[in-house]
């Protein structure tokens, strides 16, 4: 039953509405950031062609062609002169492309929204050589 109530404007209202149904979300693709789907096996991110087992959280994907050759780029994010001493310990971290070898421009890695090109400064292998 669905009794009128006043508001605090003085007004005769109905109750509001339940809150429709949550939906449950499934988790961000590790590359791109997106949803990933479900297709009753495992976790797919289609756009990067992945695959992710849905009960390991903590285990690396496949790739949907698993002999793809990788593209060569890498990169040191953190190799900069404005970097102080005491961050010496990262400076030399390396980050390498996700992408497969296909004349991209826009190198990948986990970094959701980072992509670098070839003539970044703190690149310490190109894709295009
Ligand atoms: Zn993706
Ligand atoms: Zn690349």
């Amino acid at each position: 039953m669905s009794a009128a109530v006043r508001n605090s404007l003085g007004r005769f209202a109905t109750k509001r509405k339940p809150p429709p149904p949550l939906e449950h979300r499934a988790p961000d693709c590790s590359i791109c950031g997106k949803e990933v789907d479900h297709d009753g096996d495992s976790f797919r991110c289609y756009d990067c062609g992945a695959a992710w087992d849905p009960t390991g959280y903590e285990m690396k994907g496949e790739w949907d062609e698993p002999d793809e050759v990788a593209c060569p780029a890498a990169i040191e994010w953190f190799n900069t002169d404005r970097l102080g001493a005491e961050h010496e310990s990262i400076r030399h971290v390396v980050d390498e492309c996700y992408l497969p070898d296909d004349g991209h421009l826009d190198h990948k890695s986990t970094d959701i929204w980072q992509t670098w090109r070839d003539d970044d400064p703190r690149v310490i292998r190109k894709a295009g050589q």
